[in-house]
């Protein structure tokens, strides 16, 4: 059964490119999430990664305790195609500005992988819910940086839960990715003293790998790297039944959206004894700030402040799931059901 409030897929009269946009939920407010420009295999490989990512929104803003629904777009090339030319690139984006505009406000769209803020002030040409803006432009600008400093906190209290001490002195901690988000964690762990094994599939990240002193693993061998905690910040569905039998890790925590390939795997972690932390609350600093800066007009501080409450989101995940025997992922979801349930029933009351 589809679960998603609205979904619209078309290809775009400029690009010829399909051009999804997926709301899952707007109990709480405007569903937001970024638009992925990204090659998948087909169309419909697109749009289940589309219904997923809308829905890991929703459980983020729920969690967060953001005015906020869940929803997601995605720009869809295929497999061989190449890079875009900037003129198809801004033609990709004045689509997806039309896309976003047809729904009226319930969907407001943010930069994700594959897109810019540069690529948000074109889709603005056509829409008005065109989000993250560049800081020239008055926007939040780049969301990694408070979602690397959401992920920092996070790693602490999977350590402290994990090991009873929060500090990543000393510890072993195995990065994947060195990307926007993956590069900023890993300066901020190598500053607080952790020995790092990190893996990119580009190679030219060897360099930083080198100036943080840290171990380089190839891409094959990342995750069954021999490490206190794991940090995923790459793609996707990197925990499969496979590979999480050959982890030798004690956590994970990291801000790729939707690690486990699906729900039974993380029972299958739980088996394992390792604890996972929810990527829709490790990774949801850039949300939190970004929302702060753009829709409420906080300040930068007051921006970055409100990242902070990731350590009690994800404090009350654990606790939930140690009371109720249950997982950590089936904890998560319970608050954000329980949260939306009461938004519901809110809206039910007649006034
Ligand atoms: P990015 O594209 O800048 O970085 C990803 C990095 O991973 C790249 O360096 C890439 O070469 C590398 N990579 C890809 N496949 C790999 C593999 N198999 N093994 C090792 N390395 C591989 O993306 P990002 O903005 O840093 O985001 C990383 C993840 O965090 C994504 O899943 C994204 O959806 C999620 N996320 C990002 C933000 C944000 O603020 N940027 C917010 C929430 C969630």
């Amino acid at each position: 059964m589809l679960e998603h409030e609205r979904v619209a897929i078309a290809v775009g009269e400029r690009s010829g490119l399909p051009v999804i946009v997926a709301v899952h939920s707007t109990v709480l407010g405007q569903a937001v999430g970024g638009c992925r420009l990204w090659r998948y295999p087909d169309w419909r490989a697109a749009l289940e990664d589309a219904l997923r990512l809308s829905e890991a929104m929703t459980l983020k803003c729920a969690l967060a305790r953001l005015p906020l629904g869940g929803g997601k777009s995605v720009i869809a090339l295929a497999p061989g195609d190449l890079e875009l030319t900037p003129e198809r690139r801004r033609a990709a984006m004045l689509d997806l500005g039309d896309a976003v505009d047809a729904f009226g406000g319930s969907y407001g769209v943010g930069e994700d992988v594959g897109t810019t803020a540069e690529d948000m002030l074109i889709a603005r040409e056509r829409t008005r819910y065109a989000y993250c803006l560049p800081e020239s432009q008055g926007g939040a600008g780049e969301p990694s940086e408070p979602t690397a400093e959401g992920v920092r906190l996070a790693i602490a209290v999977t350590l402290e839960r994990a090991f009873g001490a929060s500090e990543v002195s000393g510890r072993r901690i195995g990065i994947i990715g060195l990307g926007q988000v993956g590069s900023r964690v890993a300066r901020r762990l190598a500053a607080d003293g952790a020995e790092l094994v990190v893996s990119d599939i580009d190679a030219s990240k060897r360099a930083l790998a080198e100036a943080l002193r840290a171990s380089w693993t190839e891409p094959d061998e990342a995750l069954r790297a021999e490490v206190d905690l794991l940090v995923p910040a790459a793609l996707g569905g990197v925990l499969t039944p496979g590979s999480v039998a050959t982890l030798r890790c004690a956590a994970i925590a990291g801000p790729a959206n939707n690690q486990l390939a699906d729900d039974a795997v993380a029972d299958l972690l739980h088996e394992r004894g390792i604890l996972w932390a929810p990527d829709f609350v490790v990774n949801a600093g850039g949300v939190i700030y970004g929302s702060a800066m753009e829709m409420e007009g906080c300040t930068r501080e007051d921006a970055i402040a409100r990242v902070g409450a990731i350590t009690g989101t994800l404090g009350t995940v654990f606790a939930a799931a140690d009371d109720h025997s249950i997982t950590p992922l089936e904890a998560a979801r319970r608050v954000a059901r329980e949260r939306l349930q009461a938004a519901e029933s809110r809206k039910a009351i007649p006034r």
